[in-house]
């Protein structure tokens, strides 16, 4: 074992008899093989017409439409999300538009019910310890987005991969979203050096999300390029029909347009590091 790698992380460790995950979302969308993935959509489900809008512009740009239902949000008196009426329109969104959905899981008793209506169960950065829910999201066959707790070490987060591995289910990709840091300019820090590090040391799929480490709009197209070049696997990236209506994580909010813009300059780069990338449809934003 070298130093790179984290010790008691049986199942998810790099080795050369071990091939690398690749997690299937839907028979057509898979993260971890030679295409780059990427995720679209607002922080929060608040009505619609806005999911409606989002499908239709960004379908031929993005592989999966992200949007919460249940937000861990840092106060108790902000909106705290749609709930079953929230996912109710994300189920009618996936059926006209065919976009396989990734929804947050706060809690043990939302997994059978979010399970059966989406693609992928996101388990947000301040629950990447809870291991109660990491165990029973083991327990089902879902393909799991972790994303790494707001100051979790790279074998913290690791670890946790390992609990939802360990307990039976095989389809987890790791997502960095920034770490706390010193500087309050940018909501979090970008650690690309993880998203390195992560690929080398476990066989796992490693998808980047610019938009809660930067916090600002300004910042995520430079940090999109910048996380496939360094060798992620996709990301994952909140945009908003009226971005300053946004109702959560307004500031960070691309809009339709921006974020077509964004998907087709990253195509240059996953192109350079020898990944795929395919939009399937035309522009429509
Ligand atoms: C989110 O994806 O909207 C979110 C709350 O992200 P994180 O858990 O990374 O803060
Ligand atoms: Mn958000």
């Amino acid at each position: 074992m070298n130093d790179m790698m984290i010790k008691g992380a049986q199942l998810v460790s790099n080795s050369a008899d071990r091939p690398k995950t690749i997690v299937q979302l839907t028979p057509e969308v898979a993260i971890g093989g030679p295409e780059i993935v990427i995720i679209g959509g607002p922080c929060t489900v608040e009505n619609y017409d806005q999911m409606d809008k989002i499908a239709f512009h960004l379908k031929g740009h993005i592989q999966a439409l992200r949007g919460g239902v249940y937000k861990p949000r840092t106060s108790p008196y902000a909106f705290q999300g749609m709930g079953v009426d929230g996912l109710e329109i994300l189920t009618q969104v996936r059926e006209k538009s065919g976009l396989p959905l990734v929804t947050e899981v706060m809690a043990i008793s939302q997994i059978e019910t979010l399970a059966d209506r989406v693609d992928m169960l996101q388990v947000g950065s301040r629950n990447m310890q809870n291991f109660d829910l990491l165990k029973a999201l083991g327990q089902t066959h879902k393909p799991v987005l972790l994303k790494r707790g707001l100051a979790a070490t790279i074998e913290e987060f690791v670890m946790a991969a390992e609990y939802i591995v360990s307990h039976g289910n095989p389809n987890v990709v790791l997502c960095e979203r920034g770490i706390r840091s010193f500087d309050p300019y940018q909501r979090n820090v970008l650690d690309l050096g993880a998203v390195s590090a992560l690929k080398q040391i476990t066989h796992l799929p490693v998808i980047v999300d610019p938009s809660h480490a930067a916090g600002k709009r300004e910042l995520i197209a430079d940090l999109s390029r910048a996380a496939i070049a360094c060798g992620a696997d996709g990301l994952i990236i909140e945009c908003h029909p009226e971005p300053e209506k946004s109702l959560s994580d307004a500031r960070q909010a691309l809009s339709l347009p921006e974020m077509a813009a964004l998907v087709s300059s990253v195509g240059a780069i996953a192109q350079a590091v020898g990944r795929q990338f395919t939009s399937t449809d035309s522009p429509r934003a």
